[in-house]
């Protein structure tokens, strides 16, 4: 039987941001809140390689597994998520935009967070050695699914080798950014060495979902402890449905043509993980 395997994915975990951004911060005190819920309800978390290297084997899985992940690599991982994540004894993968390491979040600038301080490589290395694995989010965050093969090997292939060289040690997990990615995005991600990969879709993963498309819950500011809890229940959520398909392909058709035309409507950064744009 399909086993529900919830991924939750943050990005800020802080105290201020810009009114734009205020959607993907979670303050500490919530975020305490969800791991509270995890902790009290007996899930045991994981990170990403770990748990697709046990689904690759067909190893069994804790009854209540989940993986707690966060993109971007910004620098408030380090105050407002990790203290947590280490006093609740939980493992979490983090996914690092390679290209701004030690500088800011450039690509956020559309949502007024172009300053936000990133993570730099000491405390990246600091963190690795913390239970925290490090996956791969691209160099500089575009929207892979409508490069050239050319561009999108280069983000991805080039995020897992300055990363490797930077933390000295194996990056084997990648996250699409804006949850964007399509079958040559794929074909490229596993070529590059990679061993699974995040996407973004409003479900809960399963032990037979395809770990290279691994389903993961987007977490914002309006996701209260008791709503958290209903969603990785699955009272709340569906077991990666196989439903929107034909609706991707028509965003990102929008989305070529607007990038063509330069139109203003173009990244809305992690908005577009949502997936409900
Ligand atoms: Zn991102």
């Amino acid at each position: 039987m399909k086993q529900a395997i919830p991924i939750l994915v943050y990005h800020s975990v802080d105290t201020e941001c810009s009114s734009a951004y205020r959607r993907w911060m979670v303050l500490p005190s919530e975020f305490d809140a969800h791991m509270g819920v995890l902790a009290d309800n007996g899930y045991q978390s994981m990170t990403i390689s770990n748990l697709a290297t046990r689904l690759r084997q067909g190893a069994p899985l804790p009854p209540r597994a989940i993986a707690i992940t966060f993109d971007d690599g910004l620098a408030d991982f380090r105050t407002g998520a990790l203290p947590v994540l280490r006093r609740y004894g939980f493992p979490a993968t983090l996914y690092v935009v390679s290209g701004y390491v030690g500088k800011t979040s450039r690509w956020l600038t559309p949502l007024g967070e172009g300053a936000r301080a990133m993570l730099n490589w000491q405390e990246l290395r600091n963190i690795s050695e913390v239970g925290i694995e490090i996956g791969a989010h691209s160099v500089c965050h575009p929207q892979l699914d409508i490069l050239t093969i050319a561009r999108a090997s280069q983000e991805i292939a080039g995020s897992k080798r300055v990363l490797e060289d930077g933390l000295g040690c194996e990056v084997p997990s990648f996250a699409y950014p804006h949850g964007y990615f399509n079958r040559k995005t794929q074909d490229i991600v596993r070529g590059a060495g990679f061993s699974s990969a995040c996407r973004v879709r409003h479900a809960l993963a399963s032990d037979t979902e395809d770990l290279f498309a691994l389903s993961r819950i987007v977490m914002t500011s309006a996701i209260s402890a008791g709503d958290l809890h209903r969603l990785i229940s699955g009272v709340a959520l569906p077991v990666a449905p196989r439903a929107g398909r034909a609706i991707e392909r028509g965003w990102r058709v929008v989305r070529r043509i607007s990038r063509h035309f330069s139109v203003t409507a173009e990244p809305t950064a992690e908005a577009a993980e949502t997936g409900n744009m």
